[in-house]
């Protein structure tokens, strides 16, 4: 009996780890979508494999693929971008840390049981056909935590 109920124990916490997965992407604000395009073209030795312009969130965006790994450089299109605004505060740099979740309304629900600041109620749609929520940086150490679940 007790064999069972560790095991279920065990289950249950790791059924819990597994819903936010793998780092999906990292974001990067960028002042140029252009010039840093070709910063990083260079770096990965490869273009990017998709440019995006996600108007309510006021960004362009361009995606590369380096082996595994995915990264988003963000340009604000107006002053009131979030990303105009940390430029403004803190300059270019690692903006925020993606993670893929399989469910992302339950996901929601979980963190902000967990006492985690959730900017969205409910999950809006982001680039790269992505359900997207963000965690505010208050609750996370600093770092913009964004969750995200491909769209099927
Ligand atoms: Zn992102």
């Amino acid at each position: 009996m007790v064999v069972l109920l560790l095991f279920f124990s065990y289950f249950v916490t790791y059924k819990k780890q597994t819903k936010m997965r793998k780092i999906e992407h990292i974001g990067i604000a960028v002042s140029n979508l252009a010039d840093a395009s070709l910063i990083y073209e260079k770096l990965f030795g490869a273009p990017s494999y998709k440019q995006e312009e996600v108007a309510s969130e006021g960004v362009k965006t361009a995606f590369f693929m380096n082996g595994p790994n995915k990264i988003e450089l963000l340009e604000a299109t107006n002053e009131e971008s979030p990303i105009a605004k940390f430029i403004a505060k803190k300059g270019e740099g690692i903006h925020h840390i993606a993670f893929d979740v399989d469910d992302i309304v339950a996901e929601i629900a979980r963190l902000k049981n967990e006492g985690f600041i959730v900017l969205n109620e409910a999950p809006k749609k982001g680039a790269d056909n992505k359900l997207v929520a963000f965690l505010h940086p208050k609750s996370t150490n600093g770092v913009l935590i964004e969750l995200c679940q491909e769209i099927r």
